[in-house]
């Protein structure tokens, strides 16, 4: 089996290994090449380069960048992306503007249920105010006791509908779509199957992001269960995608599935990586 894991994230966005502790723990899976997926940054993927050159696997650029699709955040992830893209860096400059102003309502809303001081603990946890995410938030949360663990502080205070949730403005479909095509890469829609969304709303973003030249979906991902992996089968057959397999990788002890740990992808589908294998 072709043991491709493309969707990984480093300590330069919500990981928590730095890119070449990541790829060692890849390489010592017995990944054949892996991708560094970062939220809205490219900033590990130099590092990730040469560690995966000293393990002697194949290194995979990568970005998984933050998308407002009407009230529905959706990931679209960036593949083979040159780092040297200007269109790329600009655009994902501007997508990182936003977390801290972001970060400062969620502290607000926290402050505002009893819980002080969140701001600057997860500034220091994310180590840069444009880097500040809800994982941040919620490893503060479980680290001070207010929950049992960080899945918790996203069911009771940072998920969607949840009171410490602030609706943001991300990228367009669009923009991300031309910001990865303007650096060469293959556009991958992550974790379709995180988004809840109902049958027309799902045909209808499919279908736009087909449209925007979006090539492929994961099929098999640590953010589907196992059995949602032949409903995502069935749509990448029915659209023509290609299939990527990525385990989302945030950290040990957090994440369900760890570097190179998933099944492989359905025989039937054409996987992502036929595009620069050969
Ligand atoms: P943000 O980009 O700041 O909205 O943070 C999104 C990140 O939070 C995702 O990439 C995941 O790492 C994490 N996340 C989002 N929703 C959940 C959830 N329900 N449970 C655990 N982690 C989550
Ligand atoms: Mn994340
Ligand atoms: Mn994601
Ligand atoms: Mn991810």
């Amino acid at each position: 089996m072709d043991n491709y894991d493309l969707h990984n994230h480093s300590t330069a966005s919500d990981g928590l290994l730095s890119p070449t502790q990541l790829i060692e723990l890849g390489a010592s899976h017995g990944v054949q090449a892996m991708a560094l997926t970062d939220h809205d940054t490219i900033d590990g993927l130099e590092e990730a380069a040469e560690a995966a050159g000293k393990c002697g696997i194949r290194f995979v650029t990568g970005v998984e960048i933050s998308v407002s699709w009407g009230e529905t955040t959706v990931h679209v992830v960036g593949l083979g992306v040159d780092p040297g893209s200007r269109v790329l860096a600009d655009g994902l400059a501007s997508v990182r503007d936003g977390r801290l102003g972001r970060a400062k309502g969620m502290a607000a809303r926290l402050e505002a249920l009893g819980i002080s001081g969140t701001l600057e603990s997860a500034l220091a946890l994310a180590g840069s105010e444009d880097q500040v995410s809800r994982t941040h938030f919620a490893r503060h949360l479980a680290q001070v006791g207010a929950v049992r663990d960080a899945q918790h502080a996203f069911d009771k205070y940072l998920g969607k509908g949840k009171p410490a949730f602030v609706q943001h403005q991300w990228a367009s479909l669009d923009d991300a779509l031309r910001w990865i095509l303007g650096a060469g890469g293959i556009a991958v829609l992550a974790h379709p199957g995180r988004y809840g969304l109902k049958p027309l709303g799902r045909a209808t973003l499919l279908d736009e992001f087909k449209r925007l030249g979006g090539e492929a979906i994961e099929v098999v991902t640590g953010s589907h269960r196992p059995e949602e992996y032949a409903t995502w089968r069935r749509v990448a057959q029915e659209y023509g995608f290609l299939a990527s397999r990525g385990s989302d990788f945030h950290g040990l002890g957090e994440s369900p599935a760890q570097p190179g740990r998933l099944p492989p992808l359905p025989a039937a589908l054409e996987p992502v990586w036929s595009r620069w294998k050969h």
